[in-house]
Protein backbone atom coordinates (compact mmCIF):
# COMPACT_ATOMS: atom_id res chain seq x y z
CA UNK A 1 0.00 0.00 0.00
CA UNK A 2 1.69 3.35 -1.35
CA UNK A 3 1.67 6.43 1.24
CA UNK A 4 2.76 9.29 -0.66
CA UNK A 5 2.10 12.92 -0.69
CA UNK A 6 3.80 15.86 -2.27
CA UNK A 7 3.28 19.25 -0.84
CA UNK A 8 5.61 21.58 -3.02
CA UNK A 9 3.23 24.22 -1.89
CA UNK A 10 2.74 25.73 -5.46
CA UNK A 11 1.40 22.10 -6.30
CA UNK A 12 -1.38 20.36 -5.16
CA UNK A 13 -1.47 18.16 -2.02
CA UNK A 14 -2.30 14.65 -2.65
CA UNK A 15 -2.01 11.42 -0.72
CA UNK A 16 -2.37 8.30 -2.30
CA UNK A 17 -3.94 5.76 0.33
CA UNK A 18 -3.12 2.53 -1.64
CA UNK A 19 -4.46 3.59 -5.72
CA UNK A 20 -4.07 1.95 -8.83
CA UNK A 21 -4.44 3.19 -12.23
CA UNK A 22 -7.87 1.87 -13.04
CA UNK A 23 -10.00 2.96 -15.94
CA UNK A 24 -13.12 3.04 -14.29
CA UNK A 25 -15.45 5.39 -12.50
CA UNK A 26 -15.01 7.81 -9.84
CA UNK A 27 -16.70 9.11 -6.92
CA UNK A 28 -15.15 12.41 -6.65
CA UNK A 29 -16.02 13.82 -3.39
CA UNK A 30 -15.90 17.13 -1.53
CA UNK A 31 -15.47 17.08 2.26
CA UNK A 32 -16.38 19.68 4.33
CA UNK A 33 -20.55 19.62 4.63
CA UNK A 34 -20.25 16.31 3.04
CA UNK A 35 -18.00 13.67 4.89
CA UNK A 36 -18.68 16.13 8.17
CA UNK A 37 -20.54 19.16 8.48
CA UNK A 38 -18.92 22.19 7.88
CA UNK A 39 -16.81 23.74 10.78
CA UNK A 40 -14.89 26.07 8.95
CA UNK A 41 -10.59 26.06 8.31
CA UNK A 42 -10.66 23.79 11.31
CA UNK A 43 -13.46 20.90 10.54
CA UNK A 44 -10.06 18.73 9.44
CA UNK A 45 -9.08 18.81 12.68
CA UNK A 46 -12.63 18.87 15.33
CA UNK A 47 -14.05 15.73 13.54
CA UNK A 48 -16.82 13.82 14.97
CA UNK A 49 -15.39 10.39 14.36
CA UNK A 50 -19.06 8.71 14.59
CA UNK A 51 -20.22 11.47 11.64
CA UNK A 52 -17.02 10.53 9.44
CA UNK A 53 -16.95 6.57 10.24
CA UNK A 54 -21.11 6.58 8.91
CA UNK A 55 -20.17 8.72 5.87
CA UNK A 56 -17.40 6.68 4.68
CA UNK A 57 -20.06 3.46 5.77
CA UNK A 58 -22.44 5.54 2.85
CA UNK A 59 -19.83 5.79 0.40
CA UNK A 60 -19.09 2.19 0.87
CA UNK A 61 -22.75 1.94 -0.06
CA UNK A 62 -22.70 4.12 -3.26
CA UNK A 63 -19.25 2.06 -4.19
CA UNK A 64 -21.45 -0.35 -4.70
CA UNK A 65 -24.62 0.58 -6.37
CA UNK A 66 -22.09 2.25 -8.65
CA UNK A 67 -19.79 0.09 -9.30
CA UNK A 68 -17.12 2.91 -9.28
CA UNK A 69 -13.54 1.58 -8.94
CA UNK A 70 -11.64 4.96 -7.39
CA UNK A 71 -13.00 7.25 -4.84
CA UNK A 72 -11.33 10.78 -4.62
CA UNK A 73 -11.37 13.73 -2.11
CA UNK A 74 -11.05 16.97 -2.89
CA UNK A 75 -10.72 19.87 -0.86
CA UNK A 76 -9.83 23.50 -0.77
CA UNK A 77 -8.49 23.60 2.84
CA UNK A 78 -7.50 26.69 3.93
CA UNK A 79 -5.71 26.57 7.62
CA UNK A 80 -2.93 25.97 6.49
CA UNK A 81 -2.97 29.46 4.65
CA UNK A 82 -4.43 31.07 7.22
CA UNK A 83 -1.68 30.06 9.55
CA UNK A 84 -4.45 28.47 11.76
CA UNK A 85 -2.22 25.01 11.54
CA UNK A 86 1.23 23.51 10.63
CA UNK A 87 1.39 21.95 7.50
CA UNK A 88 2.85 18.82 9.67
CA UNK A 89 -0.58 19.11 11.52
CA UNK A 90 -2.49 18.74 8.47
CA UNK A 91 -0.64 16.01 6.66
CA UNK A 92 -0.92 13.99 9.95
CA UNK A 93 -4.82 14.72 10.45
CA UNK A 94 -4.82 13.41 6.81
CA UNK A 95 -3.36 10.35 7.25
CA UNK A 96 -5.03 9.32 10.60
CA UNK A 97 -8.54 9.81 9.25
CA UNK A 98 -8.00 8.38 6.03
CA UNK A 99 -5.61 6.23 6.28
CA UNK A 100 -7.51 3.12 7.41
CA UNK A 101 -10.08 3.91 5.01
CA UNK A 102 -8.76 2.23 2.29
CA UNK A 103 -9.89 -0.97 3.52
CA UNK A 104 -13.50 -0.09 3.28
CA UNK A 105 -13.02 2.06 0.04
CA UNK A 106 -11.06 1.06 -2.89
CA UNK A 107 -8.44 3.23 -4.71
CA UNK A 108 -8.37 6.10 -1.85
CA UNK A 109 -6.67 9.49 -3.31
CA UNK A 110 -7.27 12.53 -1.39
CA UNK A 111 -6.57 15.85 -3.01
CA UNK A 112 -6.17 18.99 -1.38
CA UNK A 113 -5.88 22.69 -2.32
CA UNK A 114 -3.63 24.70 0.11
CA UNK A 115 -3.92 27.74 -1.76
CA UNK A 116 -5.65 30.90 -1.44
CA UNK A 117 -5.04 34.30 -3.44
CA UNK A 118 -5.04 36.14 0.09
CA UNK A 119 -2.99 33.91 2.02
CA UNK A 120 -1.09 34.76 5.34
CA UNK A 121 1.34 31.97 4.66
CA UNK A 122 2.96 33.50 1.45
CA UNK A 123 3.93 29.91 0.21
CA UNK A 124 0.29 29.56 0.11
CA UNK A 125 -0.58 32.68 -1.34
CA UNK A 126 -0.98 31.48 -4.98
CA UNK A 127 -3.73 32.41 -7.55
CA UNK A 128 -3.67 28.71 -8.52
CA UNK A 129 -5.33 26.44 -11.24
CA UNK A 130 -6.56 23.69 -8.10
CA UNK A 131 -8.70 25.86 -5.72
CA UNK A 132 -12.51 24.95 -6.90
CA UNK A 133 -14.24 25.68 -8.83
CA UNK A 134 -11.28 25.53 -10.81
CA UNK A 135 -10.90 22.00 -11.95
CA UNK A 136 -7.01 21.53 -11.48
CA UNK A 137 -7.87 19.12 -8.57
CA UNK A 138 -10.33 16.52 -11.00
CA UNK A 139 -7.44 16.81 -13.56
CA UNK A 140 -4.72 15.77 -11.41
CA UNK A 141 -6.88 12.53 -10.70
CA UNK A 142 -7.39 11.85 -14.21
CA UNK A 143 -4.20 12.30 -15.25
CA UNK A 144 -3.26 10.05 -11.87
CA UNK A 145 -5.65 7.26 -12.40
CA UNK A 146 -7.18 7.36 -15.62
CA UNK A 147 -10.74 7.63 -14.55
CA UNK A 148 -13.48 7.59 -16.52
CA UNK A 149 -15.92 10.51 -16.45
CA UNK A 150 -18.62 8.62 -17.91
CA UNK A 151 -19.08 6.47 -15.28
CA UNK A 152 -17.83 9.15 -12.72
CA UNK A 153 -20.26 10.89 -10.18
CA UNK A 154 -19.36 13.92 -8.09
CA UNK A 155 -20.77 15.47 -4.93
CA UNK A 156 -20.13 18.58 -3.00
CA UNK A 157 -22.08 20.93 -0.91
CA UNK A 158 -21.71 24.28 -2.90
CA UNK A 159 -22.81 25.71 -6.26
CA UNK A 160 -20.16 25.86 -7.11
CA UNK A 161 -18.45 21.94 -6.95
CA UNK A 162 -21.85 21.64 -9.17
CA UNK A 163 -20.33 24.04 -11.79
CA UNK A 164 -16.87 22.44 -11.39
CA UNK A 165 -18.74 19.16 -12.67
CA UNK A 166 -20.25 21.20 -15.82
CA UNK A 167 -16.66 22.33 -16.61
CA UNK A 168 -15.20 18.88 -16.47
CA UNK A 169 -18.15 17.42 -18.12
CA UNK A 170 -19.28 15.17 -15.13
CA UNK A 171 -22.96 15.16 -15.67
CA UNK A 172 -23.95 12.98 -12.55
CA UNK A 173 -23.29 15.91 -9.39
CA UNK A 174 -24.97 15.84 -6.32
CA UNK A 175 -25.60 18.90 -3.96
CA UNK A 176 -25.94 18.10 -0.40
CA UNK A 177 -28.19 20.91 0.11
CA UNK A 178 -27.20 23.32 3.22
CA UNK A 179 -27.31 26.63 4.62
CA UNK A 180 -23.89 27.34 3.30
CA UNK A 181 -24.53 26.13 -0.29
CA UNK A 182 -24.93 29.28 -1.86
CA UNK A 183 -22.73 31.32 0.26
CA UNK A 184 -19.47 32.41 -0.44
CA UNK A 185 -20.13 33.34 -3.46
CA UNK A 186 -19.75 37.18 -4.79
CA UNK A 187 -22.84 38.38 -6.69
CA UNK A 188 -21.20 38.41 -10.23
CA UNK A 189 -19.34 34.54 -9.21
CA UNK A 190 -23.00 33.81 -8.49
CA UNK A 191 -24.31 34.82 -11.86
CA UNK A 192 -21.67 33.23 -13.73
CA UNK A 193 -22.22 30.21 -11.43
CA UNK A 194 -25.95 29.92 -12.15
CA UNK A 195 -25.56 30.83 -15.98
CA UNK A 196 -22.99 27.82 -16.30
CA UNK A 197 -25.80 25.68 -14.82
CA UNK A 198 -28.38 26.55 -16.83
CA UNK A 199 -29.16 23.16 -18.81
CA UNK A 200 -27.10 21.13 -16.08
CA UNK A 201 -28.61 18.59 -14.47
CA UNK A 202 -28.04 18.16 -10.74
CA UNK A 203 -29.87 16.52 -7.62
CA UNK A 204 -30.12 18.47 -4.54
CA UNK A 205 -30.04 15.99 -1.50
CA UNK A 206 -30.13 16.48 1.90
CA UNK A 207 -27.41 14.04 3.25
CA UNK A 208 -25.25 11.70 1.70
CA UNK A 209 -27.81 9.06 3.06
CA UNK A 210 -30.30 10.88 0.62
CA UNK A 211 -28.07 10.35 -1.76
CA UNK A 212 -27.45 6.89 -1.88
CA UNK A 213 -31.09 6.35 -1.94
CA UNK A 214 -31.76 7.79 -5.26
CA UNK A 215 -31.38 5.98 -8.59
CA UNK A 216 -28.29 6.28 -10.44
CA UNK A 217 -27.81 5.94 -13.97
CA UNK A 218 -25.27 6.45 -16.48
ZN1 LIG B 1 -4.57 25.43 -5.38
Amino acid sequence: MAFSSISAFAGITYFDFGSTADPGGAIFSDIDGVIWTNRGPLGTYLVDETEFQNSIQILRRLVEKTQSRNVVFITNHTAVARNLKAFDEFEYRVRELFGNISQILPNVLYLACLHHPAAQNEHLRVACDCRKPKPGLITFATNYLNIDFSNSIIIGDKISDIALASQVCISNSYLVFNEESFTGLNVEAEEIYLSKLAGINFTAVRSLQQLVEKEIKF
